[in-house]
């Protein structure tokens, strides 16, 4: 199944969950485009460099699997065998991943490894393009939104957790711009599917939106009670 939507929707908690139910692999390819943004800046690759990008997205030595660390992530994230888990969660790279996944180039790099995970099977996986680009084909096609106040203040919270401090304003600006951008690029933008259903977060709790995901399922494909409670994130190998 797919689930798209903006920065803060919920859908990483949600999928992460959702998977884990159905007994499906969880795969979530902001992840994919937040390395390469990692990658890219550390070899000194500006955002706007859409060819050394796109070569970088080819030959990027990622694995993601089940979390070894129990530090609240939801999965490992390791790239040329070093863990970048919380690496890839700054503000920085939130906006570097933006600016470098609008690049026809390095999405097409990178919808492979994508549609490779995809044909594992029962698989959810979570985005901007799932529905329209990535797994056009997906059964089920959720779109996960909430106010733009609602996500920041969620960002905020996660934020601080790791004790990173930013007021609610700058974060409301960043998200904004984000949005903009992810919706405006030529290639894949960020926009719910035309099957796909709307799922709206705002002053839901996790359970709520988790139990009305697992009702669209189980209505669209009957698939929600097989499996529960297996393996739930999706292992990347190496190029
Ligand atoms: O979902 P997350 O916030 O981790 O994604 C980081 C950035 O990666 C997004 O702002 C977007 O620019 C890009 N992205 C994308 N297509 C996806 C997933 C993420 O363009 N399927």
């Amino acid at each position: 199944m797919a689930i798209d939507g903006p920065a803060g929707s919920g859908k990483s908690t949600v999928g992460a969950e959702v998977a884990r139910r159905l007994g499906a692999l969880y795969f979530d390819t902001g992840v994919v485009y937040r390395t390469l943004a990692l990658v890219a800046s550390e070899r000194g690759i500006p955002p706007d460099d859409a060819e050394r990008l796109a070569e970088v997205a080819r030959t990027l030595a990622l694995r993601v699997g089940p979390p070894s660390v129990d530090d609240g992530r939801l999965y490992d994230v390791y790239v040329d065998g070093r863990d970048v888990t919380w690496e890839i969660r700054s503000p920085e790279i939130d906006k570097l991943a933006s600016q470098v996944s609008v690049h026809p180039q390095v999405r097409r790099a990178l919808l492979r490894l994508q549609r490779e995970i995809a044909r594992n099977g029962r698989v959810v996986m979570a985005g901007r393009d799932i529905g329209t680009v990535v797994m056009p084909d997906a059964p089920v096609k959720i779109w996960l939104q909430a106010s733009l106040e609602e996500r920041a203040r969620r960002r905020q919270r996660d934020l601080a957790k790791r004790g990173i401090v930013q007021p609610l304003e700058a974060i409301v600006a960043e998200l904004a711009e984000r949005d903009r951008r992810d919706a405006t690029r030529a290639t894949a933008p960020m926009r719910q599917a035309e099957d796909a259903v709307i799922v709206d977060t705002d002053g839901k709790s996790i359970e709520e939106v988790v139990e009305t995901v697992l009702a669209i399922v189980r209505e669209r494909c009957g698939c929600a009670d097989h499996g529960a409670d297996s393996s739930s994130v999706a292992t990347v190998p190496s190029p």
